[in-house]
């Protein structure tokens, strides 16, 4: 199915009626609460149970047994979730990790926290996802660990990422902020890697407030989860007392009563509680949304200039929840035109629209002076480790995202008739491109 051309339409930005005239923020907004998640926060209200983990243990269970994994650990944050699992995978002082440029700073900075460097690899232009072929000639011999990004949904290339780190006995920390419920040829993310943390921010595909979680097979990272921010569930006898059972012969209970990371890591039981509630109806939810994704790209296939962000439709890897969706533009089928450009007369049509996605992080000062530890150098090199600071022109696919990637509409509700109107104004400004040098 396509829409018809737009040719014989005038560009709102030069004066002709707008695409889409009305806009329907309901089909956009996120989170989808219902009385039910009300409910179920003011339960914990009532109780005055937030600092409890009686339900967090609950949707813990719930969340990992989704996946078909063992363990859950819920945290405060998704930035808690990585700080932990790296902690686990022994990033420590003086070690590397290698990080793709283009994700959010959680997915990196934590390992400066530990005092870390972060080695930045680039991303392949389609998937938006860490590049297989540039990460190997990174790794060192204090390298710990490869951070994948499954960026706005699109799974990584997980067949080629996974024989790199075995090879050379890396550990893999799937970051799955953005892709809950995401499939990889049939398989779910987050169960590929060692360990896999994710935010389940409120903005995020699983929305459940202030949150995080880890999940991972390996029953000692776990417990090393818990042993770094988790007091209380560390071995004493207390009423918050899951895992004694779990960690009695680990060396890591002599800690116990004592978080050794320094940091509190619970989840707040109002999140807990609606986070089962979410569970429960994600997938009917993230299945709505890819049919209306997909309709969407469907609607534009074989119009110059942009393509769709997602797998092959024979692949069995989907976008879960379409978290951030980007589309791929094109600038040599449409003579060149600047994708900010483009961007632009897609606004004027009435769609938010903007070029690129996150910021390259290589190039953040952060990752080049930042001194955390108050050494009087900057901490990426603060510890001895090889200085792989990365300046401009460094991972060119990364820095060249605001050429190459622009924003699309992510829908929550799959209307047939609104997701013409939106995929029209896309598609006027592409039939028009001539008309915007
Ligand atoms: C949002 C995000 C995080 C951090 O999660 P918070 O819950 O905001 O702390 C980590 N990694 C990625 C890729 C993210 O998008």
């Amino acid at each position: 199915m396509n829409i018809t051309s737009q040719v014989d339409q005038k560009l709102a930005l030069d004066g002709g009626p707008q695409a889409v005239e009305h806009p329907e923020p309901d089909l956009f907004h996120w989170p989808i609460v219902t009385e039910e998640d009300e409910q179920a926060i003011l339960s914990v209200l009532h109780a005055g149970s937030m600092s409890g983990t009686d339900i967090t243990e609950q949707f813990e269970r719930e969340y990992a047994q989704w996946h078909g994994m063992k363990h859950g650990l819920g945290t405060c944050n998704g930035t808690a979730a990585l700080l932990a699992s790296f902690w686990a995978c022994e990033v420590g002082a003086g070690t590397e990790i290698i990080c793709p440029s283009m994700t959010y700073w959680a997915s990196a900075i934590p390992a400066l926290q530990l005092g870390a460097a972060v080695h930045f690899a680039d991303i392949e232009p389609d998937t938006l996802c860490i590049d297989p072929g540039d990460i190997e000639h990174r790794i060192g011999p204090n390298t710990k660990a490869i951070v994948v990004v499954h960026y706005a949904g699109h799974p990584a290339d997980m067949d080629r990422i996974l024989p790199i780190a075995s090879k050379h006995g890396l550990r893999v920390i799937e970051d799955v902020s953005h892709a809950q419920g995401t499939l990889y040829k049939g398989r779910m993310a987050g169960t590929f890697g060692d360990i896999a943390p994710m935010s389940l921010m409120s903005g995020k595909s699983f929305p459940i407030g202030e949150a995080g979680i880890v999940i991972t097979d390996d029953s000692q990272l776990y417990e090393r989860c818990v042993a770094f921010g988790h007091y209380e569930r560390t071995g004493l006898p207390t009423e918050y007392n899951p895992t004694k059972q779990a960690i009695q012969d680990s060396e890591l209970l002599r800690f116990a009563g004592a978080p050794l990371g320094g940091v509190k890591h619970r989840m707040n039981q109002w999140c807990s509680a609606m986070g089962r509630v979410q569970l429960k109806h994600y997938p009917r939810r993230m299945a709505e949304i890819q049919s209306a994704m997909n309709r969407f790209w469907d609607l534009l296939d074989g119009v110059p200039g942009i393509r769709a962000h997602r797998p092959p439709r024979d692949s069995g890897s989907t976008m879960g929840g379409w978290y951030a969706s980007r589309g791929l533009y094109r600038a040599d089928e449409l003579g060149d035109l600047p994708c900010a450009r483009f961007a632009e007369a897609v606004r004027a049509e009435g769609v938010d629209c903007h070029p690129g996605a996150n910021a390259p992080l290589h190039l953040h000062p952060v990752f080049h002076d930042a001194d955390i530890f108050r050494q009087g150098r900057p901490t990426m090199v603060a510890f001895g480790q090889r200085d792989v600071r990365q300046g401009p022109g460094t991972l060119p696919v990364s820095e060249s995202i605001t050429d190459i990637a622009f924003g699309v509409p992510w829908f929550k509700h799959d209307r047939p008739e609104s997701i013409e109107r939106y995929a029209a104004a896309y598609r006027k400004v592409a039939e028009h491109a001539d008309q915007l040098m």
